[in-house]
């Protein structure tokens, strides 16, 4: 079980292997949502500090410095 974001909105799903939909989440709209693969989901909690997005993995999500959420703010994760 492996956690994924979407880099456009944000959305956290677990999911073994790539969730379905064409690329990335089925929100429409503006934006590249892409499904990016964060590693496996593990029992430590982070917290993304700009959009408050919780995320259980062991050790640091597997992302440069933060949460994958496009958009104003600040997107590092936070360990809870
Ligand atoms: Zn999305
Ligand atoms: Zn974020």
């Amino acid at each position: 079980m492996n956690n994924y974001q979407c880099t456009a909105c944000g959305l956290l799903v677990k999911h073994s292997g790539k969730p379905t939909g064409l690329g990335g989440c089925s929100k429409s709209g503006s934006g590249n949502h892409q499904w990016k693969d964060l590693g496996a989901v593990g029992n430590d909690a982070y917290r993304c500090t700009a959009c408050n997005t919780t995320i259980y993995s062991d050790g640091r999500p597997n992302t440069l410095g933060g949460c994958d959420a496009s958009g104003s703010g600040n997107h590092q994760w936070e360990k809870a």
